[in-house]
């Protein structure tokens, strides 16, 4: 018989409620043990498992969050909609050695009366932060009350939605949270779309139309390596790629300064290359980080 202290057949456990979950935190910790932290929405994929297995192999102890969180969806966005599975999602965290996940009800982390949120400036505000504005109040706000609730030593966050790196980052600066913040590469699926819970709003046609997003990354990081270097020229080539595809609208195409978000003229060092589109009723965002050769000699 085995006597290893595997816990496969187990069930992990599920805390709803914040107070639960600081004292059961606080045991971890005085356990010696370092907590490393995934906060999600839920509708799990390999993306956000991705996360789970930087922070596993990090950390001595691993929590994941689920909540759909209210607070960062705008009016007529998809948070009735928005894939709701939390079966499935606590038996992926499990498969992937989660030791605890944090699933509270709205009223939990929103009580009613609860009034006081994040408010943000600067880097919060192009981008994500002009088309949905609100959505990184509701972001920062929710993370800082999740952060409360673990209390981790490493919190891990996706690169697929980089703007909202560099809210978390700037947030634990600013409001002294002591925990440090990791980001992760973007998990694509095969064919290159980055992975999305939102992915699943895609009918069979408009998966393909989609493809349009991480290709025009492609050919931009192509261009620039290619020795173009005029944005404006760069821009019109990537628009020109989404006039060709039905039901497609850019919310924006992006190169900007991959630290402080500010557009850039002519391509000179590390840039950002940024899309947001809707294809159809569905809105996708992806970027990529691009090191442009250095000159010959
Ligand atoms: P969400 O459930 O969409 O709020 O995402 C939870 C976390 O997973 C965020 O830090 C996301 O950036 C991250 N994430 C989502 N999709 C991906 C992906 N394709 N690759 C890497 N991280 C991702």
């Amino acid at each position: 018989m085995s006597t290893s202290s595997s816990n496969k057949h187990e069930q992990i456990p599920i805390i709803t409620r914040i107070d639960d979950m600081q004292a059961a935190m606080a045991i971890v910790r005085r356990g010696g043990k370092t907590i490393g932290f995934v906060p999600t929405m839920g509708a799990l994929h390999e993306g956000h498992l991705s996360l789970v297995d930087a922070s596993a192999a990090e950390c001595d102890y691993t929590v994941a969050s689920v909540f759909v969180n209210p607070t960062q969806f705008g009016p007529g966005e998809d948070f009735e909609k928005y894939p709701r599975d939390i079966d499935a999602d606590v038996a992926l965290l499990k498969e992937r050695g989660v030791d605890m996940v944090f699933a509270p009800e709205v009223d939990e982390m929103y009580p009613e009366n609860s009034c006081t949120f994040v408010e943000l400036d600067g880097i919060a505000l192009p981008l994500e932060g002009k088309f949905r504005p609100g959505h990184f109040r509701g972001v920062a706000t929710i993370v800082l009350k999740l952060f409360h609730a673990v209390a981790p030593d490493r919190a891990y966050f996706g690169q697929k939605d980089y703007q909202q790196t560099l809210v978390v980052k700037r947030m634990v600066t600013d409001l002294l949270v002591p925990v440090e913040i990791r980001v992760c590469p973007i998990v694509r699926e095969p064919d290159g779309l980055a992975m999305s819970s939102r992915n699943a709003y895609l009918d069979k046609e408009a998966r393909q139309h989609a493809l349009v997003v991480p290709k025009c990354l492609l050919n931009v990081e192509a261009m620039i390596a290619a020795g173009e270097r005029d944005v404006a020229t760069i821009l019109v080539a990537a628009r020109a790629m989404f006039d060709k595809v039905p039901n497609a609208k850019i919310d924006y195409i992006a190169l900007v300064d991959p630290d402080t978000l500010a557009p850039v003229e002519q391509i000179h060092g590390r840039t950002l290359a940024a899309i947001a589109a809707h294809l159809g009723s569905t809105r996708l965002i992806d970027n990529r980080i691009i090191h442009p050769p250095s000159k010959p000699d």
